[in-house]
């Protein structure tokens, strides 16, 4: 058993910009596990993924802030703290924070993540209109 007090040793934050909008900053929290990667992700207002799939699906756990998530048969979700979000194997999606919030979650990923396209802002302002 091991227990990583909140962060990797030594490992320095990362700030995610080319698959990312806005700012956005990611800590792996776990090296050891080697099917799958593990992050807390930092999001600042308007902060958003582009587009994508993970190979062997994901599990989100937000813990702080307002956001959202969508995917491609236009199912989109406010998300807050303690909501869960299982995204399938394969499920094209994004999520990121509100326009008037951060969001932080912590972000299981398993398999490879495919990237797509940018999250168009006119799209982002629909769901944010939407959803919150
Ligand atoms: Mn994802």
């Amino acid at each position: 058993m091991k227990i990583h007090r909140g962060r990797l040793p030594g490992a320095a934050s990362e700030n995610r910009t080319e698959t990312f909008t806005g700012t956005v900053w990611g800590d792996p929290i776990l090296a050891e596990a080697p099917a799958l990667s593990a992050n807390t992700v930092c999001f600042m207002p308007g902060g958003r993924t582009y587009w994508h799939s993970h190979g062997g699906g994901q599990i989100l756990v937000v813990t702080h802030g307002r956001g959202f998530v969508q995917n491609r048969d236009d199912e989109r979700s406010l998300i807050s703290p303690g909501d869960v979000v299982y995204v399938p194997p394969g499920e094209e999606h994004w999520h990121g924070a509100a326009d008037d919030s951060l969001l932080v979650h912590v972000a299981i990923s398993l398999g490879p993540t495919q990237w797509l396209s940018e999250v168009e802002e006119e799209q982002y302002r629909r769901v944010v209109a939407v959803g919150s």
